[in-house]
């Protein structure tokens, strides 16, 4: 089973587990060291069990964590090199276990796919990932200004995607505690997409294969998980299951599954003829096996 759980989201902190049968991956540590032992236990998995922790950018929330678990269970960090880098000139200088990608470069971790690609935020190489296994894809989006054309097309053919509802525009733009600097940085193109962007987003893309779309990263102050939950079923996005991520609580477990065809769904019949009788046999060319 391949399969997706939000250890937390939000603005103070983002780690989720990806996971098949063979190999455990987390995504971003921005938790505590200890928070994301305890919820690795909660989701069944044992923190040196783990086969990699991918890396999206150098904020805080997302390598809060990082250094004390890494170094205490001498998991790999993977990487591109100036996030690395960055990482390295705090306490992970002496750290020795790094994997280093390019963004954009395909690699595999055991049976699963790692597809990287730049996404436009205000960090020293800010990458978003595509990871996929056999049974289909598992998109991660979040800190980003906007998606541009290749982001969008990296995450069209994904089963479950991990999309950031950031903030309510209206919430932020109200908000008496933050600076209007640090609104206009929120909502720039380096920023993070306000609820209504992803819902466009969402709907940009959904199609046959999207089932389950994850928001997260909503900002403490500025979003509530209604809002963000309620712009997108404005959008009517009929057949796909949304689920908004808690920062304190982690998410039920979401599987790909490999769809069972139906006769109504089988494609191009090949019909053959042997004796008297019509056999049809059909070729099946959907991106992933039938079987
Ligand atoms: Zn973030
Ligand atoms: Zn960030």
């Amino acid at each position: 089973m391949f399969s997706l759980t939000v250890l937390g989201s939000g603005s103070r902190g983002n780690c989720s587990l990806v996971a098949t049968a063979e190999c455990r991956l987390l995504l971003d540590a921005g938790l505590s060291a200890r928070q994301i032992v305890q919820r690795l236990e909660a989701a069944g998995v044992r923190p040196e069990s783990l086969d990699g922790i991918l890396v999206t950018h150098e904020h805080s929330d997302h390598i809060a964590g990082l250094s004390i678990f890494c170094r205490r269970f001498n998991v790999p960090i993977y990487a591109n090199p100036l996030t690395a880098e960055s990482l390295r000139r705090g306490s992970l200088e002496s750290y020795a276990h790094w994997k280093l990608f390019g963004t954009g470069a395909v690699y595999s971790i055991k049976d699963i796919e790692i597809q990287s690609f730049y996404v436009p935020h205000d960090a020293v190489d800010p990458t978003a990932f595509v990871l996929t296994a056999n049974e289909g894809s598992i998109g991660f989006l979040t800190d980003l200004g906007y998606a541009p054309k290749l982001a969008l097309e990296r995450i069209r053919n994904v089963d479950i995607l991990v999309v950031e509802t950031n903030h309510d525009e209206r919430m932020l733009q109200e908000d008496s505690k933050r600076p209007w600097s640090v609104k206009q940085r929120i909502m720039s193109r380096h920023g993070h997409l306000s609820n209504e962007a992803a819902a466009k987003l969402v709907a940009s893309i959904a199609g046959q294969r999207l089932r389950h779309v994850v928001l997260g990263h909503l900002s403490r102050d500025c979003n509530r998980p209604e809002l963000a939950l309620g712009t997108m079923e404005k959008l009517g996005l009929s057949g796909i299951d949304l689920f908004c991520a808690d920062q304190h609580k982690v998410s039920p477990a979401f599987a790909v599954l490999r769809p069972t065809l139906t006769v109504g769904e089988q494609i191009n019949p090949i019909c053959s003829q042997t004796n008297q009788n019509q056999h049809c046999q059909y070729t099946f060319d959907l991106g992933w096996d039938a079987g």
